[in-house]
């Protein structure tokens, strides 16, 4: 691939690749992989490293796998590894045969860990965690041998056998990498391969009761797949020599090369599924796939589409260097492909009912509206106009100046798709509350306008009696905070106010026979989606995806 053919700037990774396929590294073979740990749902963090690590592998006519991390059993489910494929599969990606598991590989990361202890590159260590920590050093000075360092080649290997049979309990050895306690990188100060941990795990049950570590698992899983370039986040840079020194020390014929970009972060957002899970377990939010949730899952129900995640990770791009990503241009991602395809419709919220004098009792006019302002392909609908209609209360005031382009008491404005009216009379119940509006129409005016005067301003409305009910929720950020991670505790900064429902919602009828999931654009209210789960015709509930503008813009982040 050059710039040339693909019109975009090439990232970093882009160009290491170009040049190993010159040099005719690997032959030319170009393998990623995506290697998520199931202890929890996707969120948009994952989505960048799955465009990334699927779109190289299209790019390059290559493959990328799918390999569960399932090294750590505690925390791991099969619910969660359910919910990874199918966010896999919705935004728009298919691994490369069947789906991996670094458990699949647990026999031979043992046969490889005898083979280091019999290279005399590893032994069985029984320092306690703290005489351990108090060994490694530190930043400033190097490390301290174990006094288990130099047992002899047989002893390492008779424990080790043993430590795998279940002679020892829990914590009380572990395999290290015999490196160099004087290292200035800490990962290389004898590292922990394996540890002994007697924990179920859902793929091989009660086998094992000793477990690899990730930094002994992953290197040699991508080889073992025959990982070409394997592509993980910036916290990993100085695990990278611990990386090659296992390939390099192992009897296998594959050495994939790690490159680390910078993670994504999103202000206003968490992307930590260990903060997520907190959320889910203190009920703070309805579920996984909550919309308020910056899981993919929860972004699928709000009404996110897939393209539009696709471009906004496209966006923000493949560096080195880390930063926070603005709400803005996610949200402006999701309007850019909701404006092409979603179409219109018109809702009421807040309805306030509208009663216009000169219409006939029992006259029901089924007027047109094109589907899609910019897209005649998608039709015309149908919208009854009767006697009594309902519009937003916002959009009405008794008194207000020019800049109110709404419903103003003895003013016009135009209803949207059908005639202008003009407010007569308001009418309020005991309490003070307007509870109606009495209007008249002038009939001339559909789709005109009148020629003796100017009528500014246009509002949404549907018909009191053609109209169905429906509950609309309408999503605020869910936190209060820019940077929520920072906080001493997140929770605390969680926005009291981040989901409004609409109880009292009225949807033209054409909204009623939507299907669960489309995407439609509420004239002048924004964008909003059928419900995926609860949405039924007889109770049809809808997810505000995003409004129609930009309102971070005024926040101070
Ligand atoms: P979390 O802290 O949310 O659990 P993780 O990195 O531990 O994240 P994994 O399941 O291990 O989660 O991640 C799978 C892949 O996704 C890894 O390669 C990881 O680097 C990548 N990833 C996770 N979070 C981000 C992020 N914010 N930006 C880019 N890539 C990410
Ligand atoms: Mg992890």
């Amino acid at each position: 691939m050059s710039d040339s053919e693909n019109q975009k700037p090439l990232n970093f990774i882009q160009h290491i690749i170009n040049e190993d396929i010159a040099n005719g590294k690997n032959q030319g073979r170009v393998h990623t992989r995506f290697p998520p740990e199931p202890n929890g749902y996707l969120h948009i963090g994952h989505a960048k490293s799955i465009c990334l690590n699927f779109g190289i592998a299209e790019q390059y006519k290559g493959q990328c796998n799918l390999r569960f991390d399932d090294t750590n059993p505690a925390k791991e489910s099969d619910e969660y590894a359910k919910a990874i494929e199918a966010d896999i599969r919705w935004l728009g990606f298919q691994w490369a045969g069947d789906i991996h598991h670094a458990s699949d590989y647990f026999e031979q990361l043992y046969q490889f860990a005898i083979e280091l202890i019999e290279k005399n590159l590893a032994f069985v260590d029984e320092l306690t965690p703290e005489q351990m920590q108090q060994y490694r050093g530190n930043f400033a000075e190097p490390g301290k041998n174990s006094p288990y360092r130099d047992r002899p080649v047989a002893e390492n290997l008779d424990l080790f056998h043993r430590m795998r049979a279940g002679e020892f309990e829990d914590g009380k050895m572990v395999l290290r990498a015999k490196i160099d306690m004087a290292s200035p990188n800490i990962k290389m100060r004898d590292p922990v391969l394996y540890r002994i941990k007697r924990m179920h795990h859902i793929r091989t049950g009660d086998k094992w009761c000793i477990y690899p570590m990730y930094d002994f698992t992953h290197c040699i899983s991508d080889a073992i797949e025959g990982v070409t370039h394997s592509l993980c986040t910036l916290e990993f840079e100085d695990h990278r020599p611990l990386y090659d020194w296992v390939i390099d020390n192992i009897s296998i014929e594959c050495h994939p090369q790690q490159i680390e970009f910078s993670r994504l972060n999103l202000a206003y957002t968490i992307t930590s599924k260990r903060k997520l899970t907190q959320l889910i377990e203190g009920h703070y939010v309805n579920g996984w796939d909550d919309p308020r949730m910056p899981t993919i899952s929860g972004m699928r129900r709000r009404g996110y589409p897939a393209e539009a995640i696709r471009e906004f990770v496209e966006l923000t791009g493949v560096t080195k260097k880390n930063h926070v990503v603005d709400m803005a241009l996610l949200e402006f991602s999701v309007r850019e492909v909701l404006n092409k395809k979603a179409p219109r419709a018109m809702a009421v919220l807040r309805p306030l009912k509208l009663v216009i004098e000169n219409y006939p009792e029992d006259k029901v006019e089924q007027l047109q509206a094109p589907r899609h302002p910019q897209d005649e392909s998608m039709g015309k609908r149908t919208i009854p106009f009767t006697r009594e209609i309902y519009i937003d209360q916002e959009d009405f005031r008794e008194q207000s100046n020019n800049k109110f382009k709404r419903l103003v008491l003895g003013k016009e404005v135009r209803l949207r798709n059908a005639y202008v009216i003009r407010c007569d009379e308001v009418i309020k119940d005991a309490a003070g509350k307007i509870c109606e509006l009495r209007c008249h129409y002038d009939e001339n005016t559909l789709g005109k306008n009148p020629e003796d005067r100017k009528v500014k301003g246009v509002i949404h409305w549907v018909s009191a009696t053609a109209s169905v009910s429906a509950i609309v929720r309408r999503y605020d950020r869910l936190f209060n905070s820019a940077n929520p991670a920072a906080e001493e505790d997140f929770t605390q900064c969680i926005n009291p106010d981040s989901l409004n429902e609409y109880t009292q919602a009225r949807i033209e009828p054409s909204l009623a026979s939507c299907q669960p999931g489309e995407n439609f654009q509420f004239e002048r209210e924004g964008y909003f989606v059928a419900d995926s789960e609860d949405y039924t015709a007889e109770k049809p509930l809808f997810n505000m995806t995003v409004g129609l503008r930009d309102t971070w813009a005024r926040m101070d982040v």
